[in-house]
């Protein structure tokens, strides 16, 4: 069985505006990533070559993955995403293979973004390495090699996770593999309003729910926890209907919901 058919390559759909707060980072990946994949010709012709690799790190839950979809979605690339504990689970024996396939799957369907989630998996730093195998240093090995050969505006960019810079194998932040860091908060209130916002968008809000109230009490709760909540509330508007004997049918979800909500998912900061 060919592992490149296992290796599956999308088409995300999320635009920059579906994620709220994290401007700076948003301007820094449209500059590393979305601009050289559209416009490779304006580097060429102004000498500079745009980063192969790029790490984003920060707490689990801030959106880290949404914005390496998003930065494919509006370069208008394709992406395939791979998680690094699979890399070692689901090709026992063949994780360096499996890197290889990844890389030449990517060229050929370039423009391509690899986006390597929980990267600390598959390239911890030697002291941190648990095998006695070398299954990791061939993987590390190979991953670098694979980055190594990438051409700079030929299409193919990388973007990495993890909640542990520190750590990775040093070797992969040396320049012409991860040189981009970027730090990824957690979001601050004006952060929290607009993931309210984002996560509301389709939901039919009663007068009296008030976001910025949301955003002040939500200190520690990261975008995905803000979307738990939200979808937590209006499950609760459903079931309250259920319970009054209105039967299944859209309801308003009104503030209150919001704060029971808010007492079934605790902040993960
Ligand atoms: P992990 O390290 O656990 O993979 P992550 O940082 O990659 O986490 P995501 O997977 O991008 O986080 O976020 C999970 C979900 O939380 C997203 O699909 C999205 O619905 C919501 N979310 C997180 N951050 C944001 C944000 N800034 N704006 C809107 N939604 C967000």
């Amino acid at each position: 069985p060919s592992l490149i058919r296992e290796i599956y390559v999308e088409v995300p759909e999320v635009h920059w505006d579906d994620i709220g707060g994290l401007e700076d980072v948003k301007q820094q990946l449209r500059e590393a990533v979305e601009w050289p994949l559209k416009h490779p010709e304006v580097f060429e012709s102004m000498g500079i070559r745009p980063p192969k690799g790029i790490l984003l790190f920060g707490p689990p839950g801030v959106g880290k993955t949404l914005l390496a979809k998003a930065a494919a979605t509006e370069s208008g690339a394709n992406f395939i995403a791979v998680r690094g504990p699979e890399i070692l689970s689901k090709w026992v024996g063949e994780s360096e293979k499996a890197i290889r396939e990844i890389f030449r799957r990517a060229r050929q369907v370039a423009p391509t973004i690899i986006f390597f989630d929980e990267i600390d998996a598959i390239a911890p730093a030697r002291g941190m390495r648990h095998d006695t195998s070398g299954v990791t240093d061939r993987i590390v090995n190979q991953l670098l090699t694979e980055m190594d050969g990438i051409v700079p505006l030929q299409n193919v960019v990388v973007i990495a996770a993890t909640n542990r810079p520190d750590i990775l194998d040093p070797a992969l932040l040396r320049p012409g593999r991860f040189d981009r860091l970027i730090y990824v908060p957690p979001p601050d209130k004006k952060a929290r309003l607009e993931i309210f916002r984002i996560h509301t968008r389709k939901m039919p809000l009663a007068d009296d729910v008030d976001l910025e109230k949301l955003a002040e009490m939500t200190e520690g709760y990261t975008g995905a926890d803000i979307e738990a909540v939200c979808r937590e509330a209006a499950m609760i508007a459903l079931r309250e209907a259920i319970q009054k004997g209105q039967g299944l049918k859209p309801q308003p979800v009104r503030m209150e919901h919001f704060l029971k909500a808010l007492k079934a998912v605790p902040p993960s900061l």
